[in-house]
């Protein structure tokens, strides 16, 4: 597989920063969200139960009244003394119990008989009532929570709740009422915590609604029946929480029901989810906008280095590409620096290499390889008549006399072997070979006739010693050539000067 950039993995690396950081910021409010609804939820419900207990409370307290008057005008009857008697309890349980409106006792006709009023209008007649109806058509004793009106006697709005006064006969013998006051239920509501947007209402079991906060007198007494939360009061669960959209206001609230434990009512708080959420946005908002700009700048940061690092890895394979050609320089200069620069000849170095190849080669090919050994006479008193940049001079005649006198087949090399000592490689050359070239590079020097006045011959000559050998394995064939050949060049010098000696040995090979 091809190896991906650093620069990819570094582009991943910042995305994927980026990505976790606004990833990780988004589940962060998310949750925050999830756990404030749900202390709403707790809130409404909290709230519930407490409107349901003191909702159960309140009627309670009344009802205990009711029964008391129910009991005494069906024991004691209702003349004129017990009448009064009546009415001092009345108006003293009034008094006591802030909810209670009023306290009235009509009889079997509706008439008003007595009440907690201090005047009472004989005229008067509640035949036509809703509750007064009910009771007078069922026998069951228990009591009956009616829909709100306005008092006829104060005007305020008011729950009735009244209970069925027997005849001994068991006959209809007229209604008890106690009329609680919704302002008594509003006073509470307005001590709760609801925020601006919240609702909390009290409803009976047959879907009217009577005492909401926001309080508005025109929706009191009205029907619930065809809104959500009925339906989930009635269909679904009696106690339950939901979230409805408002059929008052539209407003969508978080909204916890219940019942109440004694009579057929039931309560719900409800708090406005825009309104719980509206701070929530604002910190989601502010701290995502944070994110954003941290995740940006880091992106941008990211998006430098990966270009700092594209310039570098580019100068990086700019620099490959100067040293691969500079590389390519050198060996251009190492081939250059095969010559000599004096002579022109082959250097030292070349002349080892190519005595190694063809060494190898002969080995290979069971050939011979011949060497000759070429050394000035008497060059160093030559340097001293004549000066060094003379000899210099006269070296490169020597030289280019040799050179015309090298065979031109592949492999035959002549070079300066250091000083003013030549040495010529000749491949397939046997020693009889090799002495021969030498002799004719002899005579050629020779017959420059460079004037010497150092020698005894008065021009320029060389000494020569020819080897060949035929290489075999397990031997430095290289260096026993080399030696040989000097050998014979110090029997040449020895003998005389000016002339070539071949070495003996291979004459016995
Ligand atoms: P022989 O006949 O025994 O060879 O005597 P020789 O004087 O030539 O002795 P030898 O070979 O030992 O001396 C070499 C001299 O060659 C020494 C040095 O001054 C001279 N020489 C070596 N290389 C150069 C060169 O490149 N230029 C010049 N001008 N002189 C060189
Ligand atoms: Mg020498
Ligand atoms: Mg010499």
């Amino acid at each position: 597989m091809k190896r991906l950039p650093v620069t990819f993995w570094t582009t991943l690396f910042v995305t994927l920063v980026c990505v976790a950081l606004v990833a990780l910021d988004f589940d962060r409010s998310w949750l925050a969200r999830k756990v404030l609804l749900e202390q709403t939820e707790r809130n409404a419900t909290n709230l519930a139960r407490a409107m349901s207990g003191h909702a159960d409370d309140t009627l309670r307290a009344a009802d205990t009244c009711l029964t008391d008057l129910e009991e005494r005008i069906e024991v004691d009857g209702t003349g004129p003394a017990q009448l009064q008697r009546l009415h001092r309890l009345m108006v003293d349980h009034v008094r006591t119990l802030p909810q209670l409106n009023g306290l009235f006792f009509y009889d079997e006709t509706g008439r008003w008989i007595v009440n907690s009023r201090p005047r009472l209008d004989r005229a008067a007649n509640n035949a036509d009532r809703e509750y007064f109806r009910y009771h007078r058509e069922h026998r069951d004793a228990g009591p009956r929570i009616g829909k709100p009106v306005a008092s006829r006697s104060t005007g305020r709005w008011v729950i009735p709740l009244s209970r069925r006064i027997d005849k001994p006969d068991g006959s209809f013998g007229g209604v008890v009422l106690a009329t609680i006051d919704i302002e008594y239920f509003s006073r509470f509501y307005a001590g709760f915590d609801i925020g601006n947007n919240g609702a909390v209402a009290l409803l009976s079991d047959d879907g009217t609604l009577l005492v909401r906060r926001p309080f508005k007198s025109e929706s009191v007494g009205i029907s619930s029946v065809r809104t959500p939360l009925y339906d989930a009061y009635t269909r679904v669960a009696r106690t339950g929480t939901g979230e409805f959209r408002s059929t008052q206001d539209g407003q969508v609230r978080l909204n916890s029901y219940r019942p109440l434990q004694h009579y057929p009512l039931f309560v719900t708080a409800a708090l406005s989810k825009d309104e719980v959420l509206a701070h929530w946005w604002h910190d989601t908002l502010v701290r995502t906008a944070g994110v954003l700009l941290l995740a940006g700048l880091l992106a941008l940061f990211g998006q430098r280095l990966v270009r700092q690092m594209r310039q570098r890895l580019r100068a990086e394979q700019e620099l490959r590409e100067a040293r691969d050609v500079l590389a390519s320089l050198n060996v251009t200069l190492e081939k250059l620096a095969l010559q000599d620069g004096l002579t022109g000849l082959a250097n030292r170095r070349q002349f080892d290499v190519s005595l190694g190849n063809e060494s190898s080669r002969a080995m290979r090919q069971g050939v011979p390889l011949g060497l000759a050994m070429i050394d000035v006479d008497h060059f160093k008193a030559y340097n001293d008549r004549y000066g060094h940049s003379a000899g210099d001079d006269c070296l490169r005649a020597v030289a280019r006399a040799i050179r015309q006198q090298t065979p031109k087949r592949a492999g035959d090399l002549a070079a300066r072997y250091g000083g003013e000592e030549l040495a010529v490689l000749l491949p397939h050359t046997d020693a009889a070979g090799t002495e021969a070239v030498a002799e004719r590079m002899r005579e050629a020097v020779a017959a420059l006739r460079l004037p010497h006045a150092g020698s005894p011959l008065g021009i320029v000559t060389i000494s020569g010693g020819a080897a060949a050998i035929v290489p075999r394995r397990g031997i430095d064939h290289a260096a026993v050539l080399v030696e040989h050949a000097d050998r014979a060049l110090y029997a040449a010098k020895a003998t005389g000067r000016n002339r070539v000696m071949r070495h003996a040995e291979l004459r016995e090979t």
